[in-house]
């Protein structure tokens, strides 16, 4: 396994549905160890997607309940609401994927040079 393969192999579980796109987009369609690992991404993300209609509402009350038969050394938090969860995860998403593509840009110019 080389740098490349290696970098993508990190930065593959931060890209959400295992495609790669840029500079090292031809290297994972023509690299057959990125490509299989790409591939059990992509499954694996398709199978998640699947999950998202498994989905229940927690009964009314449940944090409260839980919290209270744990005893004095639990504490709730704050109830997140649902509205603030969204702009939070799709920040960390770009962070991460930002992040990536720095490392995968230096370790491809440090290749180059
Ligand atoms: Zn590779």
């Amino acid at each position: 396994m080389n740098v490349v393969c290696s970098a993508i192999h990190v930065v593959l579980p931060t890209v959400g549905d295992g495609t790669i796109v840029g500079p090292f987009e031809s290297h994972v369609e023509s690299c057959v160890r990125c490509s299989s690992e790409a591939d059990r991404y992509r499954s694996m993300h398709r199978e998640l997607k699947g999950l998202e209609q498994l989905l229940d509402v927690a009964p009314r009350g449940l944090t409260r309940n839980v919290l209270t038969r744990l005893g004095p050394v639990a504490v709730a938090d704050r109830e997140p609401r649902r509205d603030n969860r969204i702009p939070v995860a799709a920040a960390a998403v770009v962070a991460t994927a930002a992040a990536g593509t720095v490392v995968l840009l230096r370790l491809y110019r440090e290749r180059a040079a």
